[in-house]
């Protein structure tokens, strides 16, 4: 893979990409979003696809010569609906924001209500925050972890489900360490015949895996983006059973098949033409996924996640929740005295990049908040393991535990270098 066209054309993007390469084959990458999809993920959404309009779905497109492009988006359909076992895939959402944007069009009305994760207690921006649309558009209910031991106590889900009668019980988040109870969510749902609706998008790697309960067989709707663990495109897909439910946003007086709801809502609902470049990216992910390979990767991300936790707790670290079952964790840098910007703004310049974090009960702002947030599916894929994890663990620990050490810096810069160097990413892309 060379980007030759564009340095003749472009120096000046040329020489960025060059840069941004670097950048991430000489840092230790830990922002538990992100990840390093494989050359082939990466050489399919540079294709031709990129130049075809094909609105509609395959065989029933708006356009002419829709003839490969359908049979590719049929195999990514199918690949989907294989690896996590789902009755019905949609691989058009350009993204996750989008994806949930169709789910709630497709299942509920404007000003409906919808039981979603807090998020400062670890949801997502596009479950209900009063600045996105999600919650200025619908009645979100949040529910959040307990203060006792930070994590989500079922029952108290369940009485506020009861006393609110949502129209979706969503589940899935963005900065929780533990399991999420995917059947107790979907039996709440079932309780007071609400959608039960999974946004799977950090941890969609792992149920393919066996590393985390898998929802698609216990929810109505499952959206996962098929970046982060998964290691796609960036991009999304929405699962989803094909049963009859009433729905009264569209045909007040009919019964329609929750497939032909979601499909609708994506298109002509939300989104045009799909971009079929990154739809031929996605095919080949999950093909990728298929593997024992893949499987055996995201046990490993697991295992990574918790020797790091342990380290850091070993190093004095206090983690939200004190621990992790999955791919990232939090550190709470209330202690240490620093704040989560301080200390990820510390790390990065040292070359490990994290993000800063809202922490469950945080008293800070969210834009200078008291967490770290952090994970390993991207060091993971650069074949690193537990042994690495407790060297990145010491390093860390010894930076956000003095930010004034200069001596503790330049350990951590030296065990960075010598990481990054035995686990080259990308050996065979050039860009300069
Ligand atoms: C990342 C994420 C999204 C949004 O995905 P984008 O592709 O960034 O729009 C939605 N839900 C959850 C839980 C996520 O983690």
């Amino acid at each position: 893979m060379s980007i030759e066209n564009i340095r003749k054309q472009d120096p000046e993007i040329a020489e960025l990409l060059d840069k941004e390469l670097n950048r991430q084959r000489e840092g230790l990458v830990m922002i538990p979003s992100e990840n390093f999809a494989s050359p082939a993920v990466m050489e399919a959404t540079g294709t031709v696809c990129t130049n075809k309009y094909a609105e509609g779905y395959p065989g029933k497109r708006y356009y002419t010569g829709a003839k490969y492009i359908d049979m590719i988006e049929n195999l990514a359909i199918e690949r989907a609906k294989e690896l996590f076992g789902a009755e019905h895939a949609n691989v058009q959402p350009h993204s996750g924001s989008s994806a949930n944007m169709e789910v709630y069009g497709a299942l509920i009305n404007t000003g409906d209500k919808v039981l979603g994760m807090n998020l400062a207690h670890g949801g997502h921006l596009t479950h209900g925050s009063p600045v996105n649309f999600s919650g200025k558009r619908y009645e979100f209910i949040p529910y959040g972890v307990s203060k006792k031991d930070e994590k989500v106590d079922m029952e108290e889900v369940r009485q506020l489900a009861l006393k609110e009668r949502p129209k979706i019980v969503l589940c899935g988040t963005t900065a929780y360490p533990r399991k999420v109870e995917f059947e107790k969510f979907a039996a709440i749902a079932k309780e007071i015949d609400a959608y039960a609706f999974a946004d799977i998008s950090h941890i969609s790697g792992l149920c393919i895996a066996g590393a985390h309960e898998n929802p698609v067989a216990s929810h109505d709707v499952v959206m996962t983006t098929t970046t982060k663990t998964l290691r796609g495109p960036r991009s999304a897909i929405i699962m989803c059973k094909k049963e009859d439910r009433y729905h009264d946003l569209y045909h007040p007086d009919s019964k329609k098949d929750l497939a032909g709801m979601i499909d609708f809502s994506v298109f002509p609902g939300m989104q045009g033409g799909p971009l079929e470049h990154v739809i031929a990216a996605k095919a080949v992910a999950f093909k990728e996924a298929m593997t024992d390979e893949y499987k055996e990767y995201q046990r490993q991300i697991v295992k990574n996640a918790k020797a790091l936790a342990d380290e850091l707790m070993n190093q004095g670290l206090r983690l939200v929740s004190g621990g992790t079952d999955t791919h990232l964790m939090l550190i709470d840098c209330t202690d240490l005295n620093i704040t989560g910007k301080e200390g990820a703004n510390k790390l990065a310049d040292l070359g490990i990049y994290t993000n800063f974090n809202m922490i469950p009960f945080d008293t800070r702002t969210p834009f200078n908040p008291s967490g770290i947030r952090l994970g390993t599916p991207a060091l993971t894929s650069r074949g690193m393991k537990e042994g690495e994890m407790k060297k990145v663990g010491v390093a860390i620990a010894a930076v956000l535990k003095d930010l004034d050490n200069t001596d503790a810096q330049e350990n951590t810069r030296k065990t960075v270098s010598e990481l990054t160097e035995e686990f080259k990413l990308y050996p065979d892309i050039t860009y300069a």
